[in-house]
C-alpha cells in the first residue's frame, strides 16, 4: 500500500502498487509501478474472472492476518457500538484492518468511493473472513504526473507508458474514485461481490485496480462485460 513508498516486507509476494502489471512472475516493472497507478476507462467491469492465482499463491500467513483481523474486529465491536451506532460493524472493521495495513490512507476518496469501499470490505470481513487493505488511493495531480514521465522514461514512450499508467488528465486515482486493493484475494473477493456496492475491475493487466461506477451496476449484474485490457484502451475507445 503505500502510496509512494514501496511495499513492506510482509506484502512484496503482492506487486502492490497501481498501474503496474502484476508483476510477480517477472522482474518486476517499474518503479511508477510499485508506486501507484493511474486509471481511466470509459466502460464497466471486468467479468472474466481473476485468473493469476497460480503466480500469487495465498500464503498461510495471510490466513492468520485474516483470523487475528476477525478477532480484533469482534473485540472492537463493543466500542464502535458506542460511538458509531448503526455503523458498528464498519467501523469496528475498519478499526481492525488498520492495524493490519496502517499505512493505508482514505483521504482524497470522493464520499461515494470511500462509502462503498468501507462497506464492501466490511461485508468482506464478517461474512467471508477476507482483509482488503488499500494501497493507493487518491493521488496528487503531480504525483501522477511523476509516475507517469517515470514509466515513460522505463518504457520509452508515451504511448507504452499508458499500458499501465495514465496521465494525471485521465487519471481515476486524481478524481478519487480509483482504489488500488490488496492482497489478491481480497481482490478476488472485491471483483466477484464489488458491483454490488459500485465498484468494478476495469482492467484486465491490473487485478489490483477498482473503480467506483455506481452507473455500471446494471451491466455488472446483466453479466455484461465491458472490461479493457488496460489503460490505453482507454483512450482509445
Ligand atoms: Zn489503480
Amino acid at each position: 500500500m503505500r502510496p509512494l513508498a514501496g511495499p513492506r516486507s510482509a506484502d512484496r509476494a503482492y506487486p502492490s502498487l497501481p498501474h503496474e502489471a502484476s508483476c510477480p512472475a517477472e522482474p518486476c516493472i517499474s518503479s511508477a509501478y510499485r508506486k501507484l497507478d493511474t486509471g481511466r476507462q470509459h466502460r464497466a467491469r471486468s467479468t472474466g474472472g481473476m485468473n493469476e492465482s497460480h503466480i500469487i499463491p495465498l500464503r498461510p500467513r495471510d490466513r492468520l492476518f485474516a483470523v487475528l483481523a476477525v478477532v480484533l474486529a469482534v473485540l472492537l465491536l463493543p466500542v464502535a457500538f458506542v460511538r458509531h451506532p448503526g455503523r458498528a460493524r464498519e467501523w469496528a472493521c475498519h478499526w481492525a484492518l488498520g492495524v493490519r495495513f496502517p499505512a493505508e490512507n482514505l483521504t482524497g476518496l470522493t464520499y461515494g468511493a470511500r462509502a462503498a469501499f468501507t462497506a464492501a470490505r466490511a461485508e468482506a470481513l464478517w461474512r467471508h473472513g477476507q482483509l482488503i487493505g488499500l494501497t493507493s488511493g487518491y493521488r496528487d495531480p503531480l504525483v501522477q504526473q511523476r509516475l507517469f514521465d517515470e514509466e515513460v522514461s522505463r518504457v520509452g514512450s508515451p504511448a507504452a507508458a499508458r499500458m499501465l499508467v495514465l496521465p494525471p488528465a485521465e487519471s481515476k486515482h486524481v478524481k478519487g474514485t480509483a482504489l488500488d486493493v490488496r492482497p489478491y484475494e481480497g481482490a478476488r473477493w472485491l471483483e466477484e461481490h464489488g458491483a454490488r456496492y459500485g465498484l468494478h475491475r476495469i482492467y484486465d493487466n491490473e487485478w489490483w485496480h477498482f473503480e467506483y461506477r455506481p452507473d455500471a451496476g446494471l451491466q455488472a449484474t446483466e453479466g455484461i462485460s465491458n472490461a479493457l485490457p488496460n489503460p490505453q484502451a482507454a483512450s482509445t475507445c
